[in-house]
């Protein structure tokens, strides 16, 4: 018997376990200031279900009570009513045209960014913004996709440097790849993309034969005019894109779990469509998800669900304001906010991205995300997201300016 080799290649402390084991170690050893520490660190959401959706809930809860409107397992691939809602406002409303069969609804974005390499050949090459969401990376690693780990990355991914320089957007890899993952509005640098950067994408994937892999969790942050929300507004895409997406940061769904993935039926390699490997893969591995979840999921959909979920979009982006207003004020270079929850900071005096979570923990009781824990290119910055409460979020930057004035 051989276990997958793969897993060792990994390492145990993940990110956010890291950063949970340095709060837990300061707290027990300043007890005085345990209740003190805010975090503005992992990307979770704290705001509750909006009341349609939670309404919707408790219709589903009672109808499964009953015999004649109880249901068992839920068709593979989504139930029609979300469906609908989803190719009429997601996608219709932005003038992209879709069909329900290219529709794959599932229990949440980071299980398909992590199954859909079940499709391809562990010898395709891989292409990651560096930073970027870890799961991408980690992914490829257990598939044995990544190759070996060296000083400056995994030894087969090809890492396309999202910084200052390159205006926190990558540029295209001077080498063949076959799969692509964009993330956009970016975790963790907050930067969205415009349609003429993501064009040059598209057809970079359709000359080379890649595959883009758009991951848009957090599309409804974006209020930047003319900033696309799907990759397919982009002529070509429906060829060479499989989208990603989540009612996670959308509707506070990171409890209830439910996303959705589109693979297009125009998309083929080796004369087969991906839509039906897709397919398959997800019958044999996947059950569905509860019906229970998916008439929340149709809630956010409605004109009151629109409206409570766009008002607590509102209440983060107040946040990731004084955040972003805050940190500028004392004079960091910050980056992100505006069609994003997230703030991206450069760390003052060339300061290690450790040593300044550090700081920030030990002077004033304030978590965040070091840059370096998203890829190589994130060392020398940090990361601070608006999903807290408002109250907290004041605070923090208070005490963030109260410092960075004396
Ligand atoms: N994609 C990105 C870029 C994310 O940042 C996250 C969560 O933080 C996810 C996907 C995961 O989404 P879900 O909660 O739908 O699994």
């Amino acid at each position: 018997m051989q276990i997958n080799r793969n897993f060792q290649k990994i390492e145990s402390s993940y990110l956010f376990s890291n950063i949970a084991k340095r709060v837990r170690e300061y707290k027990a050893a300043h007890p005085d200031k345990a209740d003190d520490v805010i975090s503005l660190g992992i990307g979770d959401v704290t705001r509750p279900l909006a009341p349609a959706v939670i309404e919707a809930m408790h219709k589903a809860v009672d109808e499964m009570a009953h015999a004649e409107t109880f249901r068992g397992y839920p068709p593979e691939y989504g139930q029609d009513f979300l469906l609908e809602a989803i190719l009429e406002n997601d996608y219709r409303a932005r003038g992209v045209e879709l069909s329900k069969t290219e529709i794959f609804v599932s229990d949440g974005a980071k299980s398909d960014c992590g199954n859909i390499g079940d499709i391809f050949s562990t010898d395709n090459v891989v292409a990651v913004c560096d930073p970027v969401y870890p799961v991408y990376v980690d992914t490829n690693v257990m598939s044995g996709r990544a190759g070996d780990k060296t000083e400056t990355g995994w030894s087969n991914i090809v890492y396309m440097p999202c910084t200052a320089e390159t205006g926190f957007l990558p540029e295209l890899p001077k080498r063949h790849v076959d799969m692509i993952y964009l993330c956009f509005p970016n975790n963790p640098t907050g930067m969205a993309a415009s349609a003429e950067q993501l064009k040059r994408w598209v057809e970079y994937a359709n000359r080379e034969g890649a595959v883009i892999l758009f991951d848009s969790a957090y599309e409804a942050f974006i209020t930047t005019p003319g900033v696309p929300h799907s990759i397919y507004e982009i002529e070509g895409a429906k060829t060479c894109a499989i989208e990603l997406r989540s009612f996670s940061k959308t509707a506070g769904f990171t409890g209830v779990r439910c996303g959705y993935t589109v693979v297009p039926h125009d998309l083929k390699k080796d004369g087969v469509e991906l839509n039906a490997m897709w397919a398959r893969r997800q019958a044999t591995k996947f059950n569905g998800v509860s019906y229970i979840t998916q008439r929340a999921a149709e809630a956010c959909y409605s004109p009151a669900g629109k409206r409570q979920i766009r008002e607590t979009i509102d209440y983060y982006r107040k946040n990731a304001k004084t955040i972003y207003e805050g940190l500028k004020d004392c004079g960091f270079t910050v980056y992100g906010a505006v069609d994003s929850p997230y703030v991206w900071l450069k760390t003052p005096d060339g300061m290690g991205s450790w040593d300044f979570f550090d700081l920030l923990l030990q002077n004033m009781q304030v978590v965040g995300t070091p840059g370096e824990g998203f890829g190589p290119s994130g060392e020398g910055y940090f990361r601070l997201t608006a999903f807290g409460s408002a109250e907290n979020t004041e605070k923090a930057v208070a005490r963030i300016r109260a410092y960075f004035a004396k």
